[in-house]
């Protein structure tokens, strides 16, 4: 052991700032295998964490660095403090107990003192440790008398030429899989660094990053300090110093470079099927003449909104423009988006195109189809539906003022991911609308596209999306918001409440419902499950018929047949049912104005923009409504997160809080989300950068017109 001799070293001058070691025909494409130390069976642990070439292994980004420019003295070590403490292991021994669990100790000697590290039920460890180890550990002191850490980060001092890569300096700390090691890791990507720093160039040179400055945040006493502006570093230092920064700073600044590139790569893709849509589509002419436009809106029976009239602007300008309409409207729930879609599709109807309509569930593209038919029927518009279950043709029925519907005229079909499917071949596709798109990918949607040729697209949510992640999700898209709801709506009122207060709460339930309106009562979970006490509606279902006849309760939930759940909409919708026990399936598109109130059990559960979702579902007729959140064992963060909602119904306020507490791929849901899997990027501290990436990509794309090339050098 030799530390004396590493502990001279210059941390300014990066001992690798000037050698190339790689041989002509190895690049960062190479298999991760020309690095020396990695043989069949570490290629087979490194491809386990998506690390198959030299790029892969120096884009893994650290989670990260452990300062060993100094450590903690045992003595001095405190409840609850995380550090980082290096001595000698001077006892070892597992306790196995009757139950068959076990404990594995071991106690550290730093010469100032003792702490004693414990991992439970991990016995092999007795043979991974051996009294008189040097060792590092990393973690949290759980008790005092004596100093103990449950379940340490480890690591051996070993005597070796790679010293200066695990000692004395701030060092990274990985992701990792079962059967390697940091210090391996972390010795392999500096021998990578070592041979191929020299290639790591400017992907974008034109675009010039590193004229930009950026504000690195370091951590400090648990929390975020942000420093002095820097200038973006250079690929080749960005790689280095995200591994092996000299100081936490300059670890941050790296890391937003890199952050920043992939920001851009995502940009350039938008950018690109933007600019090719502009350059090689002809619009359909679809902005309609108001012939069916007219009647529809006299026999609505309301005024549209400001709102609703400014987007429907924007779109018909869309449907008569050059380019096809490429449209997110966002709104909030009961913004009335539905109309916007109906009116989009009059424009094209009139034009004599066909319109498809996707909506993500069954429930909601009855919901909608029963609303294109109630509007369009009577207009002698035909109107069909296509489900996995359905195939209907409206224009067998008759409309209302008698006359036939036309046969072979443009038709609206509304349907499910269904109308993906081969068997679907649309007429004349002049429009496609996309109902709650963020539960659609980005690849569904094309491929609809597909059935016709260039037609417009309106895709609609009522998920706010926070502009971060609207420029990430629909980066290519132009954006109209309804941020208006229509007028005669009541507030809604929420209250958030503890279990106990339960009895009140559907003793409140039953005073709405004998003054003649319907709740929802809305649970996680379908099925209880073994390993916590989560509450799911079926069992809960059970409960509540008792607790609230004589009112008649329904059960709704994704598992039940398709029929069964259609049939428990009707009755809810007809009021045959006064309360509907539920899952998330009533989140979206449901529309009954006489339900007054939304109980919401294990609130905590959910994420803040999902129950602003489910409370939706009420406040849409002219009666007042409630919300009422049950959350049990309430931290003092989750109470604060919940108290949001009492405090705002402000789909985008909720949406950014929502977006900061659980970051992107739970605010659009997990599934399909179509959010990039980002190694460095991070969405919620990001914006800035997304920001940067989307404007500096635009210019250098302005830039770039006059050449043949774009800006990554491809032809356009
Ligand atoms: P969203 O899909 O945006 O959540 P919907 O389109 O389902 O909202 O509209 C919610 C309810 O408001 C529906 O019952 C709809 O008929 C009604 N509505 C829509 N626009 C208006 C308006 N301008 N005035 C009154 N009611 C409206
Ligand atoms: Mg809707």
């Amino acid at each position: 052991m030799a530390l004396e001799g590493t502990s001279g070293q210059n941390p300014t001058v990066h001992p690798l700032a000037s050698k190339t070691n790689a041989t002509p025909s190895e690049g960062l494409e190479s298999p991760v295998a020309v690095i020396s130390g990695v043989g069949p069976d570490r290629r087979q642990l490194l491809e386990r964490l998506g690390i198959h070439s030299v790029r892969d292994l120096l884009w893994h980004a650290p989670r990260r660095h452990e300062d060993r420019r100094r450590f903690s003295p045992i003595r001095d070590l405190a409840l609850a403090d995380t550090v980082t403490v290096r001595g000698k292991v001077v006892a070892a021994g597992v306790n196995r107990f009757r139950s068959g669990k076990s404990v594995f100790q071991l106690i550290v000697d730093d010469g100032t003192g003792r702490l004693h590290c414990r991992w439970w039920n991990l016995p092999f460890l007795e043979r991974v440790f051996a009294v008189g180890d040097d060792l590092l550990v990393f973690g949290k002191v759980n008790s005092v008398r004596p100093r103990t850490m449950d379940h340490p980060e480890t690591e051996k001092v070993l005597s070796g030429e790679e010293e200066q890569v695990h000692l004395n300096r701030l060092v990274p700390v990985y992701p990792l899989t079962e059967g390697l090691t940091q210090r391996v890791l972390r010795g392999l990507t500096w021998r990578a660094l070592e041979r191929f720093a020299d290639l790591l160039t400017e992907p974008h040179p034109a675009l010039k990053v590193t004229d930009h400055h950026v504000r690195p945040a370091v951590e400090s006493g648990g929390s975020q300090l942000t420093l002095e502006a820097r200038p973006l570093p250079a690929l080749a230092e960005a790689i280095r110093r995200v591994h092996f920064p000299n100081e936490p700073w300059e670890a941050d600044l790296a890391r937003q470079r890199l952050a920043l590139d992939e920001f851009v790569e995502l940009q350039i893709v938008i950018q690109r099927r933007r600019r090719r849509l502009e350059a090689k589509a002809r619009a359909l002419p679809c902005s309609g003449d108001n012939r069916w436009m007219r009647p529809f809106l006299a026999r609505l029976g309301f005024d549209l909104t400001s709102a609703q009239q400014r987007v429907l602007r924007e779109i018909r300008s869309n449907l008569g423009g050059q380019v096809p309409m490429r449209r997110l409207l966002q709104g909030d729930v009961g913004s009335g988006k539905t109309l916007v879609a109906a009116g989009a599709a009059l424009m094209t109807l009139e034009s004599g195109f066909s319109v498809a309509v996707m909506a993500p569930t069954e429930i909601l593209a009855e919901q909608l189809y029963r609303n294109f038919r109630r509007w369009f029927l009577p207009l002698g518009l035909s109107v069909e539906l296509r489900t996995g279950q359905h195939q209907t043709d409206s224009r067998m029925e008759l409309p209302l003022d008698g006359s036939n519907p036309q046969k072979d005229g443009p038709t609206v079909t509304v349907g499910t991911h269904a109308l993906i499917q081969s068997g679907f071949v649309p007429q004349q596709l002049g429009l496609v609308i996309i109902d709650e798109q963020h539960k659609f990918g980005v690849a569904q949607r094309e491929e609809l596209l597909r059935k016709g040729h260039f037609p417009h697209l309106l895709v609609m949510t009522a998920t706010p999306i926070p502009r971060t992640l609207g420029l990430t999700l629909y980066g290519d898209l132009d954006v109209s918001v309804l941020d208006e709801l229509p007028g005669g709506r009541k507030r809604i009122r929420t209250h958030v409440r503890t279990p106990d207060a339960l009895p009140k709460v559907w003793a409140f339930l039953r005073r709405e419902l004998e003054a003649g309106r319907q709740g929802y009562v809305v649970y996680p979970r379908v099925e209880e499950s073994e390993s916590d006490d989560v509450k799911a509606v079926t069992s809960e279902y059970r409960r509540l018929q008792p607790e609230l006849a004589p009112f008649r309760v329904g059960l709704l939930h994704g598992q039940l047949p398709p029929e069964a759940k259609e049939s428990v909409m009707n009755e809810f919708r007809s009021g045959f049912l006064q309360v509907l026990v539920a899952t998330t399936v009533v989140e979206v598109g449901v529309d009954v104005p006489n339900a007054t109130v939304m109980v919401i059990e294990e609130a905590g559960q959910f994420g803040l923009a999902q129950l602003h979702q489910l409370r939706g579902r009420i406040g849409r007729g002219a009666q007042e409504s409630h919300c009422i959140l049950i959350a049990g064992e309430r931290t003092p963060e989750a109470e604060a997160r919940l108290k949001i909602l009492e405090k705002t119904t402000d789909g985008f306020e909720i949406a950014e809080a929502d977006l900061q507490l659980r970051g992107p791929g739970e605010l659009v849901g997990r599934q399909q989300s179509g959010v990039p899997d980002f190694r460095f990027g991070d969405l919620r501290r990001d914006r800035g950068l997304v920001e940067l990436a989307r404007e500096t990509v635009r210019k250098g794309w302005e830039a770039a017109t006059s050449t043949t090339t774009g800006i990554d050098g491809r032809l356009k």
